[in-house]
């Protein structure tokens, strides 16, 4: 609603400005009140559940002065969505003011994630002369808890965790004084009024002793520590000692999936591991996530940290509870979520008692409650950009915006890394990662955060989107719910979401390749090339289609999917001769639990196993990550035949390489420039400038920068994830978007596509005998 501006003959006119995005609890209206102080303006300042209401009244000159400075000198943490600007006739305002929140109806203010500490807080908290030194909780507002503290919006303090704290004389002096820094930090506290760390189990606690000099003792005699942190418990082990790291392996039932590290400052970082100026930027940023980098093989570390990965995760403190202990034991710890395998992380004081009890040998406690679980995040660089793998602390729950204004629909995600979000008008607002729903935990947690985003936002959905998955828990619970369902298939989500955050909104070829996903043939895709327009996909191509051998035993065992690889090439002869092979050559003959499928991701892990990288995984995609870091810095442009995705040359020359005793790093590198150079092939046949990569496979930096350095040189325009990760993570956000009433994501198969060269296409058929609709993998399918 935008009034006519009315000048009166003063000179004097009215702004009235609305920002949206992450405009709350960083100190924004502090900012505004002290930027029209100076230029002697007029009016009021509030937060609103649409973000940040700004009216301003003077004279033109100084308000224009005034929205230059507002773009140029906001908080740094603040990210501003839009911002719209309404000339109204003046107010007659005497002053300028800070008024309270509103509470509106609409309540589409994205909330803040939470912010690593900032400079001056750490000054504070090493100050022997500050009244908060060594505090664990010292916050401003440019750092600290956010998302894992508000319980309703808008962000004030009686709507966090920190409502039962009241604040001292100091403290609240501060927070009501306009110049300082922290002026309106809803968690501000202090020793005298704020949380407070103590030690369990009791007996083992002494008086004598500050608890963090403690916790750094037990870490040094090798003992399990939970430590309560910023979205949820974390279990830490000093990342030296071997037997240690086995002990907490075996107690959190995790074999060999990767522990993430903490480290106490970047010298460290680098003591352990090759980092570019990018990564370390990534590593001391606000959301202070782990990145992952190269092991420099040099140091200490136990080598069951990260046993047969490619890489370390590694990430700094990010509180000042974690900047405190790292100063009493600075030495990299293992510190990785507190709970067992495939459980959600835990967050409350008792739960934590009982469900890490029997695995933590003390526990560092704390007072402020968490209002939710919020992981540690995952990155990665590729193409010298951020690459989100987990999306969850320092990010969620910054919503992305996308182009079409969206009905009210809730997105369920996938089955594996889920993650819901739910569609307010131009925004989709993103969950934590929720992680993989096989457990009932897991499914509580999932409900959890569906409940939890809703009530937050006041948000009541009228559609809900999920997979076309059966039997993914997500797809069961959104049949279950009575609203209306839109089905989404798999990798159109994967592409939608991919071209919804880079604001793509013409035709364009996407490129989905992972582990699997649900086909509309009832097979298993995730090999596939569409052309998309309008919401509506056609699959233009996809990997020749083959059998795995055992369905689900086939993603752990990848010399499962070798093996009908050679089978299909060389005949039975060809597989390795073990007590298997009778077994597998009955069940890929008889096609007896073999279902078919056309994905890129179990490609990878046929071409790990005879390569010799990798015969199984532990944890999901470890052959890949194996087989790229097999490259190890090869430079080369050879490059085995993919042609029309047909991998028959590509297993007879991957075999070749292996007589000849090929290098692993050459095979992986041919390997990868091959399915790079298919990317090309397709790309130039559909004749399609825009072309977006999603899926799994492209957690993959090399894949990722080879596909770019082909395509972009032809002219093509590449796509890739920067907000939301590849993976199965971001498919809520590709649900959100194609849950519109004119798109029925997946069931719309011919689009009006006319372009001759399109006409060449043609699907490649299966040279496998085609059987009635094939069983596709429960769950991990
Ligand atoms: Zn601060
Ligand atoms: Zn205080």
């Amino acid at each position: 609603m935008k009034e006519v501006p009315t000048i009166l003959a003063t000179g004097v006119e009215r702004f009235r400005i609305t920002l949206c995005g992450a405009v709350q609890g960083v100190g924004f209206r502090p900012f505004v009140y002290r930027l029209a102080t100076e230029l002697e303006l007029t009016g009021w300042v509030l937060n609103s559940s649409a973000g940040l209401v700004i009216e301003v009244e003077g004279p033109r000159e100084q308000l224009d002065r005034f929205l230059e400075r507002l773009e140029e000198e906001k908080p740094p943490a603040a990210v501003v969505l839009t911002r719209e600007t309404a000339a109204l006739s003046p107010a007659g305002f005497k002053r300028f003011e800070i008024r309270s929140s509103d509470a509106g109806v609409t309540k589409t203010a994205a909330v803040l994630p939470d912010l690593a500490t900032c400079p001056a807080c750490l000054a504070e908290l090493r100050d022997p002369a500050d009244r908060r030194f060594r505090y664990a909780f010292t916050n401003c507002t440019h750092c600290g808890p956010r998302y894992s503290i508000v319980r309703e919006i808008p962000y004030d303090r009686p709507n966090t965790t920190m409502h039962g704290f009241r604040m001292c004389t100091d403290c609240a002096r501060e927070y009501s004084e306009p110049a300082d820094r922290r002026f309106h930090a809803q968690p501000n506290a202090c020793p005298v009024c704020g949380p407070h760390l103590w030690l369990e189990p009791a007996e083992l606690a002494r008086s004598d002793m500050d608890p963090l000099r403690q916790v750094a003792q037990a870490l040094a005699q090798g003992r399990i520590v939970a430590l309560k942190g910023i979205g949820g418990f974390q279990l830490l082990v000093d990342a030296r000692q071997v037997e240690t790291v086995e002990r907490l392996r075996g107690l959190k039932n995790r074999e060999e999936k990767p522990f993430a590290l903490m480290m106490p400052t970047l010298e460290t970082v680098r003591q352990y591991s090759i980092t570019s100026p990018a990564e370390e930027a990534l590593l001391a940023s606000a959301a202070a996530p782990i990145v992952l980098l190269r092991p420099s093989g040099s140091g200490d570390l136990a080598p069951n940290v990260a046993k047969s990965s490619p890489h370390l995760g590694v990430m700094l403190p990010y509180s000042p509870l974690h900047h405190l202990l790292m100063k009493e034991y600075p030495f990299p710890i293992v510190a990785t979520s507190g709970n067992r395998s495939d459980e959600p992380i835990a967050i409350d004081n008792q739960e934590a008692r009982a469900r890490l009890g029997g695995i933590a040998d003390l526990f560092l406690m704390h007072d402020r409650p968490i209002a939710r679980p919020c992981d540690d995040s995952v990155v990665r660089l590729a193409r010298g950009r951020e690459s989100i793998l987990r999306r969850a602390r320092g990010y969620a729950p910054l919503p992305v915006r996308v182009a079409r204004e969206l009905p009210p629909v809730l997105a369920v995600g996938a089955h594996l890394k889920n993650a819901v979000a739910i569609a307010l008008g131009h925004q989709v607002f993103l969950s934590q990662h929720v992680g993989d729903l096989d457990t009932i935990e897991a499914r509580g947690a999932f409900e959890g955060a569906i409940q939890d985003l809703c009530r937050l936002y006041q948000f009541e959905p009228q559609t809900i989107a999920c997979d076309l998955h059966p039997d993914y828990a997500s797809t069961a619970w959104a049949r279950a719910s009575g609203l209306p369902v839109v089905a989404v298939q798999h990798h159109h989500a994967h592409v939608a979401a991919c071209a919804a955050e880079n604001d793509l909104r013409v035709e364009y070829l996407g490129v989905a390749w992972d582990g699997a996903g649900y086909g509309l043939d009832g097979t298993i895709w995730g090999g596939e090339f569409f052309l998309v327009r309008d919401g509506n996909f056609q699959r233009i191509a996809h990997l020749r289609p083959f059998l795995l051998p055992g369905g689900e035993a086939a993603i752990r065992e990848g010399w499962r999917s070798a093996a009908s690889l050679l089978w299909e090439v060389f005949g039975a002869e060809a597989i390795p001769d073990s007590r298997a092979r009778p077994v597998l050559t009955r069940m890929l003959e008889r096609r007896v639990q073999t279902p078919l499928t056309t994905s890129v991701g179990r490609l990878f892990d046929a071409v790990a196993s005879l390569a010799g990288v990798a015969q199984q995984s532990r944890f999901e995609g470890q052959a890949a990550m194996l087989l790229e870091r097999a490259i190890r810095g090869l430079q080369t442009g050879q490059c085995y035949r993919l042609e029309e995705g047909d991998w028959a040359p590509l297993i007879a020359s991957v075999q070749a390489d292996v007589k000849s005793n090929a290098s692993p790093a050459l095979i992986a590198a041919r390997f990868h420039n091959a399915l790079a150079a298919w990317m090309l092939e397709v790309a130039e046949r559909a004749a399609v400038e825009h072309v977006v990569l999603s899926g799994g496979c492209f957690q993959n930096a090399y894949l990722v920068e080879r596909a770019a350095a082909l395509l972009e040189p032809r002219g093509f325009k590449v796509y890739t994830h920067q907000r939301v990760p590849p993976n199965d993570g971001g498919i809520a956000l590709g649900q959100a978007v194609l849950a519109m009433p004119q798109s029925r994501g997946g069931f719309s198969l011919s689009g009006p596509f006319s372009t001759t060269a399109r006409d060449k296409l043609k699907l490649i058929p299966p040279r496998v005998p085609e059987t009635e609709a094939l069983p596709v993998l429960a769950q991990r399918g």
